[in-house]
């Protein structure tokens, strides 16, 4: 029945939905391609575990969902998740030796909405540890590798989750982003993503790294299946206090929804896009300026208009976030020591040694970088110097957001300076790394809304994305504005060879 359809792994969420409404195929042929593309592409390192047993009898549950009449844009779609939300039917690690072994008695609540929604999951995607990382080196299962040229990252911190959905392995993944997680490893694989403004998606069982930053969001091929996903994920959950209580979005509708004044060749008519200067320094590679450039005189030629603006404080976003993001990770990570989760020291004379032993077999080395950073910023007498300096810092960087966004709808810019880099490269200089975020940083910092958007290719014929940032609850704009290049345009189609 399948074989008018292009091959199932080319369709996307959207698609596969209308697909499986139209029972031109199940969600149990779907799960079976796709955990059989998962097996043969395991050099990838996309996946940490794969579990076909749970994903079958996941996928034959919402065929006899579909069978009894229901329907739902998701009802059957294969994905999976990032490894940093715990799920009581697969194990998690959060990439991290010290939750070998762990398995979680609860889902987080962005897994509960899908699998409520009947997305199937195939198994847990590879991940820097703790969400700690731009490339999915950092991981302590492996790196994974980036499909459009294995010898290069895929980005991080949710690198399997890009890789997977890049490889064609599932149309859509999970991901988490605190300081840029879902958005350049989007631009290095050249798929789509968004990370909600703060508060949008349930932190409620994501693991958590920088409690202040850390959002969920969808990872897929078009800003279209990110919509379906994000409707799905996010809502108030009384379990998170800084969830958002407002009531549950159609960001499909939102997405659609035409603007006032536009016509159907200007669907964007009216739009003020926002340049910071501070996003296009004379450093920046030429060939991401160029893919950049190339995007925005699509979104011109859809009727958006390209304004001047400033965020003077941009270059600050990378000291501000290694101070808060590391102090609040200190705090967050002093919970695995042994005690109630997952590694635990074979050896130790008591109670102390076996913390120190836990902790030092189970964590790799840039999260304990990490931990003692943060700890050195919150001591006594260095707190008021770093930790209280960079919190006032981050009250103005987002403050120049909202000037700026008296110019302006949404901002645009490069997600990252450059495209994915060759794997080993920043092995031994974790700075570079930190520098290579600041395009991302200042919106984590401000809690705004972001996503990344393919707009072309660069150097290696590596992808590039095209950075919006919208205003607080903005994600329907966003989305809109995306969706209108995307159909535009065909830069999210392209696949990597031989996938
Ligand atoms: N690359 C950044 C870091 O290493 C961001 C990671 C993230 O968003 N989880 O902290």
């Amino acid at each position: 029945m399948v074989s008018p359809m292009k091959p199932l792994h080319e369709m996307g969420v959207a698609e596969l939905g209308r697909a499986l409404g139209a029972k031109s195929v199940s969600s149990t042929e779907l799960s079976q391609h796709l955990l059989a593309r998962v097996t043969a592409a395991q050099a990838l390192g996309a996946f940490l575990h794969v579990d076909a047993e749970t994903a079958l009898a996941a996928a034959a549950a919402a065929d006899a969902r579909r069978a009894a009449g229901e329907t739902g844009a998701l009802l059957g779609v294969p994905l999976a998740h990032k490894d940093i939300f715990v799920t009581a039917d697969m194990p998690t690690t959060a990439g991290s030796k010290i939750l070998a072994g762990y398995r979680s008695p609860f889902d987080a609540t962005v897994v509960a909405r899908l699998n409520a929604a009947g997305t199937v999951s195939l198994g847990k995607l590879n991940c820097d540890e703790f969400a700690m990382g731009s490339a999915n080196e950092n991981s302590a299962y492996g790196p994974a590798h980036n499909p459009w040229d294995l010898s290069r990252v895929p980005g991080g911190s949710s690198g399997g989750s890009a890789t997977a959905v890049a490889a064609r392995l599932v149309p859509a993944a999970t991901g988490t982003d605190t300081g840029g997680s879902i958005r350049q490893p989007a631009s290095f694989t050249g798929i789509t993503g968004i990370k909600p403004t703060y508060g949008v998606c349930s932190r409620y069982g994501m693991i958590a790294f920088a409690s202040s930053l850390d959002q969920a969001g969808p990872m897929a091929r078009s800003a279209e299946d990110c919509a379906l996903l994000l409707s799905a994920m996010s809502g108030f959950d009384e379990r998170d206090a800084t969830s958002v209580q407002q009531p549950a979005q159609d960001f499909h509708a939102q997405m659609l929804a035409a603007r006032e004044g536009a016509t159907a060749a200007q669907p964007l008519k009216g739009l003020r896009i926002g340049l910071p200067k501070e996003f296009f320094p004379a450093a920046l590679s030429a060939d991401v300026n160029g893919a950049v450039r190339q995007g925005l005189a699509e979104l011109e030629k859809l009727g958006a208009t390209l304004v001047d603006v400033s965020l003077p404080r941009t270059e600050l976003a990378i000291p501000v976030y290694y101070i808060i993001a590391p102090a609040e990770a200190s705090s967050n990570l002093s919970r695995f020591d042994g005690v109630k989760f997952g590694h635990r020291a074979a050896q130790f004379d008591d109670l102390l040694d076996m913390y120190k032993k836990t902790r030092a077999e189970g964590f790799g080395p840039e999260v304990k970088r990490r931990i003692m950073i943060g700890s050195y910023v919150l001591s006594h007498g260095y707190y008021d110097a770093y930790y209280l300096q960079a919190q006032k810092l981050r009250r103005m960087i987002a403050d120049d957001f909202q000037q700026a966004f008296t110019q302006c709808d949404l901002i645009a810019g490069p997600v990252a300076p450059t495209v994915a880099w060759k794997a080993g490269e920043g092995a031994d200089d974790p700075v570079k790394a930190y520098l290579a975020d600041i395009f991302t940083l200042p919106g984590s910092l401000a809690g705004l809304p972001g996503m990344s958007v393919p707009v072309g290719f660069g150097e290696g014929g590596m992808p590039v994305g095209l950075q919006l940032i919208g205003n607080y609850f903005k994600e329907g704009q966003l989305l809109h504005a995306a969706h209108a290049l995307q159909q535009a345009s065909d830069w999210h189609l392209q696949a990597p060879a031989g996938i």
